[in-house]
């Protein structure tokens, strides 16, 4: 490819390009063997990506929204019980408790590394807990744009309140804290094979990992439409959510080279942190965590944000708003909030960010050009 092509914002041909023989051969092998649905690389890979995060279990499904309403539903999370999410995310987050008539109650973000604030959570479960309502059941923290979030922290005040700890890890698989992987940060961690994620198929599809044997074994039966021993013997309401065989062949391609690719975001992290520290305010690093770098977001004052990402646009640069709308504010979910000014930094944020191509194979020519055309669109 030549560094003159025109920059994606993920670039999932120059990756298929890389891996094409390995693809191809596992593609062709389920053609061949037939065994479409729960085939032998479903087990495969999902023994691959449980060892990878360092956990017990992982169970593979249809996408990483499932992969959350499967927790949620093993759980048995429903009617009357209060979920705490951020506001700050993708709609998924928010979207499952509601499935099941549970209510999301949003919480406010940190506005330097875009994740739930525990300080702020402290206070919504003080909040839910003083009206009497609901029944606070858990926190569905998402780790966005890749970078885990304080665990640590959402940990202390779930136990003092009993909550259980849930990740949407869809963005953040192949980061960590410390020395525990995603996928070991949290009683269950739901994550998303989205095909422009860290770790993407190439179609819909997800997993949740845990170290927790009863909770896999129910996770495996909602998955199969709430199956026990035996095949038409129903003991739970399930789905249909599996992962599909092709889609677990794929991965377990695309896993094999993961941490090498998660290696080549950090290097496009660090080469872009370089390039513009100076002229934007670059993502925030936190003492021991890694982030997965599903996305590079930069923050811009709010008033010149859509004009740089239309500046950017005229130079052959690709940029994208997550998210132009914090949860409490969509339409659909506008009942379970307090309105505008009730999350002010999730409000804020959402007329600041923007993230700029981010993926393994970007050469440095690319990174250069996309730098001196940011420097040159907030000039
Ligand atoms: C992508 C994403 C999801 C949903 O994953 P799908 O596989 O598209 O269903 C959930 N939460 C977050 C934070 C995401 O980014």
């Amino acid at each position: 490819m030549s560094d003159r092509d025109p920059i994606q914002f993920v670039d999932l041909k120059a990756q298929y390009a890389a891996y094409r023989p390995e693809i191809d051969a596992a593609v062709h092998a389920v053609l061949d063997h037939g065994k479409f649905i729960m085939g032998p690389e479903v087990a495969a890979f999902e023994a691959a990506l449980a060892d990878f995060a360092g956990v017990a279990h992982a169970v593979g499904c249809s996408s990483g929204t499932d992969a959350l309403l499967m927790m949620m539903m093993a759980e048995g999370v429903g009617p009357g019980d209060a979920v705490f999410a951020p506001a700050f995310t993708f709609t998924a987050t928010a979207e499952v408790p509601l499935l099941l008539g549970a209510t999301p109650v949003f919480v406010d973000v940190d506005p330097d590394d875009f994740n739930m604030d525990p300080a702020d959570l402290a206070r919504r479960v003080e909040a839910v807990n003083a009206a009497g309502a609901l029944t606070p059941r858990g926190v569905l923290a998402t780790d966005l744009f890749g970078l885990p979030a304080d665990y640590a922290a959402i940990e202390e005040v779930a136990s003092a309140n009993g909550l259980a700890v849930w990740a949407d890890a869809a963005q953040s698989f192949g980061g960590a804290l410390g020395a525990r992987k995603v996928g070991a940060l949290a009683r269950a961690t739901g994550t998303s094979f989205f095909p422009a994620k860290p770790l993407g198929a190439y179609g819909d599809g997800g997993a949740v990992l845990t170290d927790d044997s009863n909770f896999a074994d129910a996770l495996r039966s909602i998955r199969a439409h709430g199956k026990g021993a035996a095949k038409y013997d129903i003991v739970r309401v399930g789905l249909n959510a599996r992962l599909d065989t092709i889609q677990a062949a794929i991965l377990g391609v695309k896993l094999a080279h993961f941490a090498d690719e998660i290696a080549a975001r950090e290097r496009v992290a660090k080469a872009y942190d370089a390039a513009l520290a100076d002229v934007v305010r670059t993502p925030v690093r936190r003492q021991g965590r890694r982030s997965a770098w599903a996305q590079y977001t930069i923050k811009l004052p709010a008033d010149r944000r859509d004009a740089a990402a239309a500046a950017l646009k005229q130079a052959g640069v690709p940029t994208a708003v997550y998210y132009p709308t914090p949860m409490h504010l969509q339409s659909a979910y506008r009942a379970h909030g307090d309105g505008e000014g009730s999350m002010p930094v999730s409000e804020a944020l959402c007329g600041e960010v923007l993230s700029l191509p981010m993926h393994p194979f970007l050469t440095e020519p690319q990174i250069a050009r996309i730098a001196d055309a940011v420097r040159r669109a907030v000039a």
